[in-house]
C-alpha cells in the first residue's frame, strides 16, 4: 500500500466517522507497513492504539479493502518503538531493554515496575518479598512462591523484579517466562532433539521466574523437566520465583515431590484487594493519565464509587477507568458519577455481589464444622447459635436481603432475632480478634 492509498482511505474515513473523530483518532496514525495481510501503524500512545483498534478497527479494514488493499488485521505500535507484535499492545519500554536474544524469556511489560505497584494490606507481604528478591543479594528463600486470584498483581510483581534486577545487577541472567512458554520450549527441544541445549540454557540462568505454574499440572513430562531444572538451579544457589493461582498444596495433578519442593521457600499470597488499595490504584492511574491528558476532570466521588463497586480484580478496575477516560476524552466531558454509571453499566452489573444466603450458610457451617441443618434448625447451644449469628451477619453484609427475608431463610426466625444477631456480632467484631478474623476470612472466601 502506498501513502497515497492511505491518504484516500483517510478521506473516506473522515466522511464516515465525522471530522471530530477523524481528527482525534485517525489523523494521529502513521502508516508504517503492510505485511502478510497485517497493516502496521504508529500511534502517539498505546491508549490511542487500543481505542482505535476497538472502535474503528473494522471500519479501517473495510475501507482499506475497498481501496484494493489486501488486509485482514491491524496492528498499532507506539511510534519510536520498534513495530513489533509486543509493542502493539505495550508502550515502549522505559528502562532500556538489553539484548537478551540468547535467553528464553518473555517480553517484560514496561508498565509493571515497583514504582507503579500500589501497596496495601492485602499485598504488602508479597511486595516486600518481591523487593527482597529484586535486591539481588544472597538468596534467602528459595523459591519465592507467589499465589493469588486472577488480576491481583502476580505478573506485575514478577516483571518488577526483573526490571529492578536488570538495573541493579546488569550482569545477572534473569529469565521470566510463563509455565506455558516453558512447556513450549521444552516440547520444541524434544522435537528438535536438542535437550542438551535446553538443559544448558535453563541451567545457566541466575534468576528464573516462572509465571502461572498451575499450567503444567497434569502435563507429566513437562513437570518432570521443570522439576529437574528447578533442582539444578536451587543446588547452584540460583534464585527462583514462581507464581500460581493457588497454594502449592492445592494445585491438582501436580506431583507431590514438586509440591513439597515449591513449599520449601517462602510462600506468600496476594489477598483480594480491599477498598483502600483499590482507591490507591485508581488514584495512581488517574495521575498517570493526567500527564497524558492535562484537561482531564473527574468529579469528586467517582473514584470512591468505582473502588466500592468494582471489587472483582484490578484488571477489571483498570479496564473500567480506561473506558471512562476514553469516553470522556471523546466527548470532551467531565467525568461525573452519572457518566460513570452510564458508561460502565455492564461492568458494574457484572461485579455486583451475587452471594446467596444458602452459600453463606454452607460456608459458615463448613468453617465451624457443624451440620448445615443446624443453621436452620432449633438448637440454641452456643457452639451452634454463634456460627448461626455469624451467618446472619454475613447475610446482612453481603446480600441485598432484608432482615425478615434473612430470618425466613434461617428456619423461619423472626426479624428481631436477625437484628439481635447482627448487633451482637458487630460488638464481638470490635472486641474479639478471633471472631474478627473469622469474619474477614469468611467474607473474603464468599466474595472471591
Ligand atoms: P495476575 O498476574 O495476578 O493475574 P497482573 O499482575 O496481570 O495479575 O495484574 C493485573 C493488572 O492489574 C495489571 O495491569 C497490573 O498492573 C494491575 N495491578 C494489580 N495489582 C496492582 C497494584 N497493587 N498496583 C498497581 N497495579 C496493579
Ligand atoms: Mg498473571
Amino acid at each position: 500500500m502506498t501513502e497515497d492509498t492511505w491518504g484516500r482511505v483517510c478521506r473516506d474515513l473522515e466522511k464516515t466517522i465525522g471530522k471530530n473523530n477523524y481528527v482525534t483518532w485517525i489523523a494521529p496514525l502513521e502508516f508504517h507497513a503492510l505485511e502478510n495481510g497485517v497493516a502496521r501503524f504508529g500511534v502517539p500512545t498505546n491508549f490511542v492504539g487500543e481505542w482505535v483498534k476497538r472502535n474503528f478497527g473494522d471500519r479501517i479494514v473495510e475501507h482499506l479493502v475497498r481501496n484494493g488493499v489486501v488486509v485482514d488485521r491491524l496492528e498499532f505500535a507506539v511510534s519510536g518503538a520498534k513495530a513489533s507484535v509486543a509493542a502493539a499492545t505495550r508502550p515502549a519500554p522505559q528502562p532500556e531493554a538489553r539484548s537478551d536474544v540468547d535467553l528464553p524469556g518473555a517480553t517484560l511489560d514496561a508498565r509493571f515496575t515497583f514504582e507503579t505497584f500500589v501497596t496495601g494490606k492485602p499485598n504488602e507481604l508479597a511486595h516486600a518479598a518481591a523487593r527482597r528478591v529484586a535486591e539481588g543479594g544472597a538468596v534467602t528463600f528459595n523459591p519465592l512462591f507467589l499465589y493469588g486470584g486472577v488480576g491481583l498483581g502476580k505478573t506485575h510483581l514478577m516483571h518488577a523484579i526483573a526490571w529492578e534486577l536488570r538495573e541493579r545487577v546488569p550482569e545477572a541472567k534473569v529469565v521470566y517466562l510463563s509455565a506455558e512458554q516453558f512447556m513450549y520450549r521444552f516440547v520444541q527441544a524434544l522435537r528438535e532433539r536438542d535437550m542438551m541445549g535446553f538443559k544448558s540454557l535453563f541451567r545457566s540462568v541466575d534468576v528464573l521466574m516462572v509465571d502461572d505454574v498451575q499450567f503444567i499440572a497434569g502435563k507429566d513430562s513437562t513437570q518432570e523437566e521443570f522439576f529437574h531444572t528447578f533442582n539444578a538451579l536451587v543446588d547452584q544457589g540460583k534464585q527462583i520465583v514462581i507464581s500460581a493461582d493457588r497454594a502449592p498444596g492445592e494445585i491438582k495433578d501436580l506431583e507431590d515431590r514438586i509440591k513439597s519442593r515449591l513449599q520449601c521457600g517462602l510462600v506468600v499470597d496476594l489477598h483480594p484487594t480491599d477498598y483502600e488499595l483499590r482507591l490507591g490504584i485508581l488514584q495512581q492511574k488517574v495521575d498517570m493519565y493526567r500527564q497524558q491528558y492535562p484537561g482531564l476532570v473527574i468529579s469528586d466521588g467517582v473514584l470512591e464509587f468505582l473502588a466500592h463497586r468494582i471489587t472483582t480484580n484490578v484488571r477489571v478496575l483498570e479496564g473500567a477507568l480506561t473506558r471512562l477516560f476514553a469516553f470522556a476524552s471523546l466527548v470532551g466531558k467531565e467525568i461525573t458519577l452519572d457518566l460513570a454509571q452510564d458508561c460502565l453499566a455492564d461492568i458494574l452489573r457484572a461485579s455486583e455481589r451475587k452471594v446467596t444466603v444458602e452459600e453463606i450458610q454452607r460456608k459458615v457451617s463448613e468453617h465451624f464444622n457443624m451440620r448445615l441443618a443446624d443453621m436452620v434448625g432449633p438448637k440454641r447451644h452456643r457452639t451452634i447459635a454463634r456460627p448461626r449469628q455469624i451467618a446472619m451477619w454475613l447475610a446482612k453484609q453481603l446480600t441485598q436481603r432484608s432482615l425478615p427475608e434473612i430470618g425466613r431463610r434461617f428456619g423461619g426466625r423472626d426479624h428481631t432475632t436477625v437484628m439481635h444477631a447482627v448487633k451482637r456480632i458487630e460488638e464481638l467484631r470490635a472486641t474479639d480478634s478471633q471472631i474478627a478474623e473469622d469474619l474477614e476470612m469468611l467474607r473474603r472466601t464468599l466474595e472471591g
